[in-house]
């Protein structure tokens, strides 16, 4: 499995939110011009299971499953000939981003239509689990219902194979990958951070967090020294954050 560039975004979005989990479109717009100048090639569906890709490919993918980002993010990556992955929390399909700790900021989540036309245009359809919990911290019982409701749910949607994950938060462990697997998953991915285990490399591959922050992309695509340091620092201190959002949900 080569290394290959793939990015995680949120929202992509003119509207406000205290989280910094959003980009704004034109700028989102800059940062799919410079992979495209760059001459980096995207990652099909059949390429990502195959998990064949080369260094000289990205894919963007991004969490949560926002109505923005068919609206928004899909036409421009259309237009430059690329596709996306999208990860969704099935439970919120249609509705609002109540799951999370919003601070009042209301987003939408893609309904099942999208979700077909995202599908038919070559997005990666996968699953972000059913309730968005904490897998570090759910009972056996529920690890496996969440990977195997959300699964099952899109699938249906889709009427094809389901085959990605996306984990909550990016926390994962050994026992979160091992029943992703079970349940069906063989390729799974982190944010930045996560220990590796090996010969489940496929089921926690890393990605580069965008945030609200990101007027460029060049220090996560590419090495630039002291620069493309500092960026990991602050995705460091970015997944802090994440981590204790993951650790304020209620654990039911
Ligand atoms: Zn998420």
């Amino acid at each position: 499995m080569n290394t290959a560039i793939f990015l995680q975004y949120h929202k992509v979005t003119t509207k406000f939110e205290l989280g910094g989990t959003w980009t704004h479109p034109s700028i989102f717009k800059r940062h799919v011009n410079f992979v495209k100048k760059k001459g980096l090639s995207g990652i099909s569906r059949d390429l990502l299971k195959s998990l064949t890709w080369n260094e000289e490919a990205v894919l963007f993918t991004f969490d949560d499953a926002y109505k923005c980002v068919h609206e928004l993010a899909f036409p421009m990556l259309r237009e430059a000939g690329l596709n996306g992955a999208i990860f969704i929390v099935t439970k919120y399909i249609g509705g609002t981003n109540d799951w999370d700790l919003n601070f009042g900021f209301k987003f939408s989540h893609v309904g099942k239509s999208e979700i077909r036309e995202l599908h038919e245009n070559g997005w990666i359809i996968g699953s972000h689990t059913h309730t968005h919990p904490d897998l570090l911290r759910v009972s056996e019982k529920k690890l496996k219902e969440e990977l195997k409701v959300s699964r099952q749910i899109l699938e249906d949607i889709i009427g094809d194979e389901v085959f990605a994950i996306a984990y909550p938060y990016g926390r994962y462990d050994e026992r979160v990958l091992e029943s992703a697997l079970e349940a069906g998953y063989t390729v799974g991915f982190a944010t930045h951070k996560g220990k590796a285990y090996p010969g489940l490399e496929h089921m926690a591959i890393k990605r580069r967090g965008v945030y609200a922050i990101d007027l460029t992309i060049k220090a996560k695509v590419d090495y630039i020294p002291l620069w493309s340091e500092f960026e990991r620092g602050k995705e460091f201190i970015i997944s802090k954050a994440a981590d204790i959002a993951a650790l304020l949900r209620k654990v039911d």
